[in-house]
């Protein structure tokens, strides 16, 4: 059993049952068409007080419990679906590393590119995999600048479904070779990203499917989440601030909803202040909390492909967590990623994707400019693996 009782819009609050498929709140995104942030998108609430005396049993019953029992169990009681429905791999539970050679302060490096594909898109597919179980879907679609395509291929591997792919003729090769190689079915798009989220919005209206274009089911979000369960459960105290790289701004969205959850079933009082990550050209979010008026990006095109988004899907929601957790929104060039994910790779061992390594960027940015308080306790959300995109690589000064 779960502790799951139903679905809430993040926008209006209206309140929808669980057991069918739904995706956005139906009167809010009455008048949603693609191309625009998604509207009405749906959270997942859960019975908060049976989830705090489950979490003192356990407590109680394993004073001493190492970390990695306590992620499994924070992720059991703030889980929507039935253990038995989950792909057989092993998702999340990543490593959190303490490092003081990036800055000189202690910085805390939560590394997803270890998950099976190589990226923190695993967390949202392993969640919709069990979604199609539970539902009896064969084959599910998506959108990708790559990380979820590549994720949901090997994923859907995994548990016998059929992953049909939309994503741009441009993504990295080793996305697209992942994607191959795990059997999905690729469509390549002529166009951007944006074009590739329409399409895949269309096939699942005219297909028996489920759809896993990001944050359009609130599983997508709700999987996301388990990596803010984990630092709960890695760290003494949770963190002060926590900085994610951030394109469709649903990992933040995911990482608040954690916090937030644990908030609210009286397991923490404060919930860390949130810091999006975004790429001078694709910084629709960072506009949109700097102005408080949504419009698209421009002209995207940086060098971290997988936050590269000329309409973020979780615009509205992003903002709001990054207004409710007292964050902020850093812009940063291509040059300050690439010089981020090299001293990453030199001085903490870490090999990350470009997108990843706008953190670090993000992180120097506000300790130069005095955004963040002295002697804070940081978390950089490295997100994906290195070697997923090993073109973006400079060598040279
Ligand atoms: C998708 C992705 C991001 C950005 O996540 P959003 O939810 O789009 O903001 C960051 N890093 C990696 C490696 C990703 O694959
Ligand atoms: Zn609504």
């Amino acid at each position: 059993m779960t502790y799951f009782t139903g679905y809430r819009c993040t926008q209006c609050g209206a309140k929808y049952p669980l057991g069918e498929l739904i995706y956005l709140c139906p009167s809010c995104s009455r008048d949603y068409h693609a191309g625009m942030p998604l509207k009405g998108i749906l959270e997942c609430e859960y019975d908060y007080p049976a989830i705090k005396r489950e979490w003192e049993e356990f407590l109680i019953a394993l004073p001493h419990a190492h970390e990695y029992g306590k992620m499994e169990e924070l992720c059991r009681l703030f889980g929507p679906l039935e253990k038995e429905l989950y792909p057989n791999l092993p998702v999340g539970k990543t490593p959190l590393v303490s490092t003081q050679s990036l800055s000189g302060e202690m910085l805390y490096l939560k590394f997803d590119g270890v998950n099976p594909s190589g990226s923190f898109k695993d967390r949202a597919s392993y969640l919709m995999v069990a979604e199609a179980k539970r539902l009896g879907f064969r084959e599910i679609v998506a959108a990708s600048t790559g990380n979820a395509a590549s994720s949901l291929a090997a994923i859907c591997a995994s548990a016998g479904i059929k992953a049909v792919i939309f994503a741009p003729a441009s993504a990295p090769q080793a996305k697209l070779v992942q994607i191959r190689i795990h059997g999905a079915e690729l469509h390549t798009v002529d166009g951007t990203y944006d074009d590739a989220f329409a399409a895949a919005l269309d096939y699942s209206k005219t297909h028996e499917c489920l759809n896993r274009n990001t944050a359009y089911h609130a599983f997508t979000i709700e999987g996301k989440k388990t990596a803010g369960l984990e630092l709960f459960a890695q760290m003494p105290l949770p963190p002060d601030y926590i900085f994610v790289p951030t394109g469709d701004g649903v990992i933040l969205s995911g990482i608040a909803k954690a916090f937030r959850d644990l908030r609210q079933a009286g397991l923490l009082e404060n919930v860390p202040a949130l810091v999006a990550a975004q790429a001078e050209t694709s910084d629709a979010i960072t506009s949109y909390w700097e102005s408080g008026n949504y419009m698209d990006a421009a002209r995207p095109h940086t060098v971290a492909d997988s936050i590269s988004v000329k309409t973020p899907s979780a615009a509205h929601l992003a903002v709001q967590e990054l207004r409710d957790s007292g964050g902020m929104a850093i812009r940063v060039s291509d040059a300050e990623i690439l010089s981020a994910q090299k001293m990453l790779a030199q001085r903490s061992g870490i090999f990350c994707e470009p997108s990843s390594a706008a953190t670090l960027a993000a992180y120097f940015n506000c300790r130069e400019q005095g955004k963040i308080k002295d002697q804070a306790s940081v978390v950089l959300m490295l997100t994906g693996h290195g070697l997923k995109d090993i073109q973006a690589v400079k060598f040279a000064e």
